[in-house]
C-alpha cells in the first residue's frame, strides 16, 4: 500500500497546508480517507486518476473531515469527462447530503434528478454506515482492500478505520477525545504497519498522551491533522524522542507519501 497525504493541517486550511485528507493506493486501485481538503484539484495535481477510485470513508461527521466532498461531487457529476467514474462514498450518520443536494444542485432531490436526467454510470455514490460496535465492523470490502470501523468518542458517530491489503494493515485513528482515551484498541493490542492520529485536540508531550501512543504497536506513527499552536514541530519532535527507537513518530506534511 501507499498513502498520500493530500492535507495535514487541522481546521479547514492553513497557508500552503489543506486539511486532512489521505489516499490510500493498492496497486492501480485508490482510496481516501477523510475529505478536508480540495481533492478535485489535488487529485489531479499528484497524478491520482479519478477513475482509479474505488471508495472514499469518512471518519466522522465534522465538516473538516467532509468540506472537500462538495467541489469534488460537483466536478464528478456536473461535467462530461468523468463519465466512466463511479466511487462509493461511505460516511458515517450525521452528514446531511440532500442539503449538499440543494447547494450544488438547488433541489432537494438535486442528486438524484442530475441521475434522472444523465444516464449511468452514476458518479458519486453516498452511502452511510452504522455506527460500529466496538469490536468492530467491516464498512467496505471490494476484494482488494477491506476497511473496518472502531468507535472512538470525538463526536457522536466517529470511528477510526483499520485498512487491510496486501497483507498489510493500516489504522487512522481519525479524531480523538482529547486525553486520547479512545486511542483505538486496535493500534495497541494488534500488530499493524503503520498507524495515523490527529493531532488537532490534547498536547503530544501530555505524560498521558505519551503512555498511550507508546502501546502503539506499529513500527511507524504519523502524526497527521496538528493543530500548528497547540502541536508545534517541537512536539512532534519531544514525542519521537520519547518514543524511539521502538516507534518512528513522523509529522505529516501536504505531499509526503509513505510505502506500507
Ligand atoms: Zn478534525
Amino acid at each position: 500500500m501507499v498513502v498520500t497525504f493530500l492535507g495535514t493541517s487541522h481546521g479547514i486550511t492553513e497557508k500552503n497546508t489543506f486539511c486532512s485528507s489521505a489516499v490510500v493506493s493498492v496497486g492501480g486501485a485508490h482510496y481516501i480517507v477523510d475529505v478536508g481538503a480540495p481533492i478535485d484539484t489535488l487529485l489531479q495535481n499528484y497524478d491520482i486518476p479519478f477513475s482509479g477510485l474505488r471508495g472514499i470513508f469518512i471518519t466522522h461527521p465534522h465538516q473538516d473531515h467532509y468540506v472537500g466532498l462538495a467541489p469534488f461531487t460537483f466536478t464528478m457529476e456536473d461535467f462530461g469527462r468523468f463519465e466512466n467514474v463511479s466511487v462509493p462514498v461511505l460516511a458515517p450518520a450525521g452528514i446531511d447530503f440532500s442539503a449538499l443536494n440543494v447547494f450544488l444542485f438547488g433541489d432537494p432531490r438535486g442528486h438524484e434528478r442530475y441521475r434522472t436526467e444523465n444516464p449511468p454510470p452514476y458518479r458519486v455514490r453516498f452511502s452511510v454506515y452504522p455506527d460500529a460496535p466496538a469490536e468492530g465492523a467491516t464498512v467496505f470490502d471490494d476484494g482488494i482492500l477491506r476497511v473496518t470501523a472502531y468507535p472512538v468518542k470525538h463526536c457522536p458517530h466517529s470511528h477510526a478505520f483499520l485498512l487491510e491489503a496486501e497483507g498489510k494493515r493500516i489504522v487512522f485513528t481519525g479524531d480523538l477525545s482529547r486525553d486520547l482515551s479512545d486511542y483505538p484498541r486496535v493500534a495497541t493490542e494488534t500488530p499493524v504497519d503503520l498507524v495515523v492520529t490527529e493531532a488537532a485536540h490534547g498536547r503530544l508531550s501530555e505524560p498521558g498522551t505519551v503512555a498511550i501512543l507508546a502501546k502503539t504497536r506499529a513500527p511507524r506513527l504519523v502524526i497527521s491533522h496538528r493543530h500548528p499552536a497547540r502541536n508545534p514541530l517541537s512536539e512532534v519532535e519531544a514525542l519521537a524522542a520519547k518514543l524511539a527507537p521502538a516507534i518512528e513518530v513522523i509529522a505529516a506534511h501536504d505531499g509526503m507519501v509513505l510505502n506500507v
